[in-house]
């Protein structure tokens, strides 16, 4: 499908927009010798292939274990023995219809991304600098709108972003309650949860957050500074949705964790750094005697239900983490530790797709096997995200120059 979208009035240039399967392009006929250096393609993809293949393998090793976890994702243990045999559940199955569906964890995971790149947006155009906050309310009301209209695909013209566009992302897949009704009740305003709940469906949504900050991560000059402002902006992005300090702190640990893995840091030391910035807040003690339950039984009983089983079902939100850190550190590849991690009495999903977000970050897009990406709903969209989360800091913005990609970016990550 070609179509064709307006375009900024430049007297010496003609310019054609064009979207060809929902990648947008951007092609520049220009006098030459213009041309020659200045012809681009929109969205940019990330110059470094290491980089990229890290950034995607850590968003997909998300969908591929939340696409596992899904059709398991209400059955006991031994319902699924039951069903798949004493091995468990060991490669997709049909759920919500098809092969390899995606669920909320992996919808609300797009639109975190959305957030964070919304805000780099914004950031360039406004003096106040960097809203996570505001950007994270917008598009977690839009995650609620496709859920409003799911099945009909459209929802209201003033939330329009590229995201929102996809017609695949209005599909109820089990969303958790909390997160319904606490954007229900923020219709319209931006503000925290209300509520008391500790649920895992802010931690579960918060890697996007550790990939946003990984750029800064990098650096060891500023790091500290950067796992502080990790751990802030995924706990203030989770308390839109869930009031309990645990359900935030939480996302806090998570985000830290991943941008950690991201630059190469062992998980071990990611969960250090994490564990440190955790001591900062009151009501730490949750979070950290949960992460250490993992770390212990990780070294105790490594690849064990019966591990699986003493760190609880996920449905709260120290669990979740728990498991998928106990499933990631003592997982020898991907395949290994996203199948222990969806084969427990819980949220599967959620174990699924956090475990997946470590362990695809720590072994790349290479790490997961091609069976399971193959399938994967909003494969292309997931990789378009992770490829911009990858990209960014080499989107041009700010320029006089730079007026058609700052046009192309705050489309299509509008706030
Ligand atoms: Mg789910």
């Amino acid at each position: 499908m070609q179509r064709i979208l307006p375009f900024l009035h430049y007297p010496n240039m003609e310019r054609r927009y064009f979207a060809e399967n929902e990648a947008i392009g951007v092609m520049l006929s220009l006098p030459k010798p213009l041309a020659m250096v200045q012809s681009m393609a929109l969205p940019r993809k990330p110059s470094n292939p290491k980089l990229r293949n890290k950034f995607r393998g850590c968003l997909l090793g998300g969908g591929v274990g939340d696409a596992l976890g899904a059709p398991v994702e209400f059955l006991h243990l031994e319902e699924i023995e039951q069903v798949y045999g004493k091995q468990g559940i060991r490669d997709y199955a049909p759920a919500y219809g098809k092969i390899g569906a995606i669920t909320d964890d992996t919808q609300m995971t797009l639109f975190t991304a959305e957030a964070m790149l919304a805000a780099e947006v914004d950031s360039t155009q406004v003096r106040s600098g960097l809203d996570f906050f505001r950007a994270g309310s917008d598009s977690y009301q839009r995650w609620l709108a496709t859920q409003e209209h799911a099945g009909r695909p459209g929802g209201p013209r003033e939330m329009s972003s590229w995201l929102f566009s996809q017609r695949r992302l209005f599909a109820r897949r089990s969303p958790g309650t909390t997160c319904l009704s606490s954007l229900e009740a923020l219709r319209g305003k931006s503000g925290r949860a209300s509520n008391d709940s500790k649920g895992c469906g802010a931690v579960m949504r918060s890697a996007p957050v550790g990939m946003y900050f990984a750029h800064q991560l990098r650096n060891q000059s500023s790091r500290l500074a950067a796992i502080t402002k990790t751990f802030e902006t995924a706990r203030d992005l989770a308390s839109i949705t869930h009031g309990h300090p645990t359900g935030s702190l939480t996302a806090g640990v998570f985000a830290v964790v991943v941008g950690m893995l991201l630059v190469d840091e062992p998980l071990a030391e990611a969960i250090d750094a994490a564990k440190g910035e955790l001591h900062k807040h009151i009501f730490y003690k949750e979070t950290l005697y949960a992460i250490e339950r993992a770390e212990k039984l990780a070294k105790s009983c490594p690849r064990e239900r019966d591990a699986l089983r003493e760190l609880g079902k996920a449905f709260v939100a120290e669990e979740a983490l728990a498991i998928s850190l106990y499933c990631a550190l003592c997982s020898e590849d991907f395949a290994e530790g996203i199948l222990l991690a969806v084969n427990h009495s819980g949220d599967s999903s959620a174990t699924g797709s956090m475990t997946g977000n470590l362990l695809g970050a720590t072994c790349g897009l290479e790490g997961i096997p091609e069976k399971w990406l193959k399938p994967l709903e909003l494969r292309d969209v997931i990789e378009a995200v992770a490829d911009d989360l990858a990209a960014y800091p080499e989107w041009r913005l700010t320029g006089a120059e730079d007026a058609a990609e700052r046009e192309f970016y705050r489309k299509r990550y509008p706030i």
